[in-house]
C-alpha cells in the first residue's frame, strides 16, 4: 500500500502557516496501515490484546515543530508539556529530545518528569495543593514554581527564610473572565479555585505590595482553561496577566516581572482529521491582545498539553458481542469507561470519532451505514462510548479505533470493574512504508490488581 506520512517535523513543513501535524487526508490511511501491523505483530489480539493504544510518534514530533514555529524565532520561550495530558515516561522523554520542557501537577508528575530526564530547571511545578514537603523538594531542585495563593505565598516565605533557591518563582492570577463551553475545563471563572483572583477587591493592589516585599518574585503564571475555551477568551486572559505584570514593573518602578507563563488550553477538534485551530491562529490572538509578549521585554512560558497530542493517538478494541434491543443495534467492545472516562460520563462534552475495521485492521467499508450503540465491558448501562452512531455493521471479531485518544485517555484511566490498562504503544513510519513499534506502556497484568497488602 502507498505510504501516508505525516509532515515531517521542520521549518518548511510546518511552519507557522501550516499548523501542527498536518496529516489530511492521509491520516486514515496510515491508522489503517499502524491497524494491520499491529494485528499482524499480536500487539492486538482476541484473547490476550483485547485493546491497546496507540501514539503516532512522528505526528508528535511534527506537533511540537509547529508549536515551535508558531513563537517568533528571536522570542525566549520554553515550550512545557502539560504532563497530565499524557504522563507515560518513554513519552515525556521523547518531548524531552524533542526540546520541550514539563509541566507537573503533583509529585508523581515530577518523578515521572525526572525519571524522564528532565532538566528540573525546565520543569514547572504547578498545583493548588502543594505540600510544605513538595515545595521544599521543588526548591532544592530548582523546579520553578507558581504559587497559587495568598496562603502558599506565605509558606514560600517561610522556606525562603530558611535558604535560598535558583527556582524561578511566580505567582498565578486568575483573569476573572469567564468560561468558555465545558463547566470543568474552564479556570478562569469569577470563582475559579485556581490563582490569585484579580479582579477581586483589593487584590490587584496586594499582590503589587506582595512583589515590592519580594524581589525574588518575578513570574506571572496563567491558565485560562482547556477544550472549549475559545482562543479569544485565552489571548485576553494572557493580555491581562501581561497588563498586570506591566502595572507591577511600573508601580515598582523596576521591570522584577521578567516572565510570563501563559499555560496551555487550545482546543483541539474531535470531529475531523483537520488540526483547527493551529498554533499559529493562537500566536495571532496573542499578538493582538497582548503585544508586549513578543517584544524582548518578557521570557515565556507555555503549558500545552492536550493540543500536542489528542490528534496523535487512537485506541483500538475488539467487538467481542453484537445484540439488538428495544430495535437498537449494539455492540459489545473491549473499550468502555476504563479508558474513556470523560466521554461515557459527559458524552456531550468529549464525543469521540469511532471508525470499524475487519478483524485484519482493514477499514470497514461494505455495508450501509447503520445506527449502533458502541458500549464497553463495564458493569453499568451508561458505558457507552456513541449511541446510536452510524457504522458499518459491526459483528464479532470486529476492532473498533477511538480516534484523537492521544490525550488524557492512557493517563486518565478508571479502574471500574478491575478492568486493566492496556499496553500504549508508540510508533513511526519509515520511508519505505515500514511500521516502527516501542512500548510506552505494558499491559497491566492482573497479578497486579491481585498484589498482597503489606
Ligand atoms: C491542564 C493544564 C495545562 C494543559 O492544558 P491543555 O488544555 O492540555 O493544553 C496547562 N497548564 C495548567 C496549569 C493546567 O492545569
Amino acid at each position: 500500500m502507498t505510504l501516508p506520512q505525516p509532515a515531517a517535523p521542520g521549518p518548511d513543513a510546518a511552519g507557522p502557516a501550516a499548523g501542527p501535524a498536518e496529516v489530511g487526508p492521509d491520516a486514515a490511511a496510515r491508522r489503517e496501515l499502524v491497524l494491520r501491523e499491529a494485528v499482524r505483530r499480536r500487539l492486538l489480539d482476541p484473547e490476550d490484546a483485547l485493546l491497546a493504544a496507540f501514539v503516532d510518534l512522528d505526528g508528535v514530533a511534527a506537533s511540537v515543530a509547529a508549536l515551535r514555529g508558531a513563537f517568533p524565532a528571536e522570542a525566549d520561550v520554553l515550550h512545557a508539556f502539560a504532563a497530565k495530558a499524557n504522563c507515560l515516561v518513554p513519552l515525556l522523554s521523547r518531548l524531552r529530545e524533542l526540546g520541550m520542557g514539563c509541566e507537573v501537577a503533583s509529585p508523581g508528575e515530577l518523578a515521572q518528569a525526572l525519571a524522564a530526564g528532565f532538566d528540573p530547571a525546565r520543569i514547572v511545578l504547578d498545583s493548588p495543593a502543594k505540600t510544605r514537603r513538595e515545595l521544599v523538594r521543588a526548591l532544592e531542585l530548582g523546579v520553578a514554581v507558581n504559587i497559587d495563593s495568598w496562603q502558599e505565598l506565605d509558606r514560600v516565605d517561610d522556606l525562603l527564610r530558611a535558604g535560598t533557591s535558583a527556582s524561578r518563582l511566580g505567582v498565578r492570577v486568575n483573569p476573572q473572565i469567564g468560561g468558555g463551553t465545558i463547566g470543568a475545563m474552564s479556570t478562569a471563572t469569577p470563582t475559579s479555585k485556581f490563582g490569585i483572583p484579580l479582579a477581586d477587591e483589593g487584590n490587584a493592589k496586594r499582590l503589587v505590595e506582595a512583589f515590592r516585599a519580594r524581589p525574588w518574585l518575578s513570574w506571572i503564571h496563567v491558565h485560562v482553561g482547556s477544550q472549549g475555551c475559545p482562543l479569544d477568551l485565552l489571548a485576553e486572559g494572557v493580555g491581562r496577566a501581561v497588563a498586570f505584570a506591566e502595572r507591577v514593573n511600573a508601580e515598582l518602578g523596576r521591570r522584577q516581572v521578567t516572565g510570563i507563563d501563559l499555560g496551555g488550553g487550545l482546543s483541539v477538534n474531535f470531529a475531523d482529521d483537520t488540526t483547527a485551530p493551529t498554533y499559529a491562529d493562537y500566536v495571532g490572538r496573542l499578538r493582538a491582545h497582548a503585544p508586549e509578549l513578543f517584544d524582548g521585554r518578557y521570557r515565556v512560558v507555555t503549558e500545552f498539553g492536550r493540543s500536542l497530542l489528542a490528534k496523535n493517538g487512537f485506541t483500538a478494541a475488539y467487538v467481542e458481542y453484537t445484540k439488538v434491543a428495544g430495535g437498537r443495534s449494539i455492540a459489545i467492545t473491549h473499550a468502555g469507561a476504563q479508558v474513556a472516562t470523560r466521554t461515557v460520563f459527559m458524552p456531550d462534552a468529549w464525543p469521540l470519532r469511532i471508525t470499524a475495521h475487519h478483524s485484519s485492521g482493514a477499514a470497514k467499508e461494505s455495508g450501509e451505514p447503520v445506527p449502533q450503540d458502541v458500549a464497553g465491558p463495564c458493569c453499568f448501562a451508561g458505558d457507552l462510548l456513541a449511541r446510536a452512531r452510524p457504522l458499518p455493521p459491526l459483528e464479532p471479531g470486529d476492532l473498533v479505533a477511538l480516534l484523537d485518544t492521544g490525550a488524557y485517555y492512557a493517563s486518565t484511566h478508571f479502574q471500574y470493574n478491575s478492568l486493566p490498562e492496556p499496553a500504549v504503544h508508540g510508533f513511526t513510519v519509515d520511508a519505505g512504508g515500514a511500521v516502527h513499534f516501542e512500548p510506552l506502556r505494558r499491559a497491566q497484568p492482573v497479578e497486579e490488581l491481585i498484589r498482597p497488602v503489606g
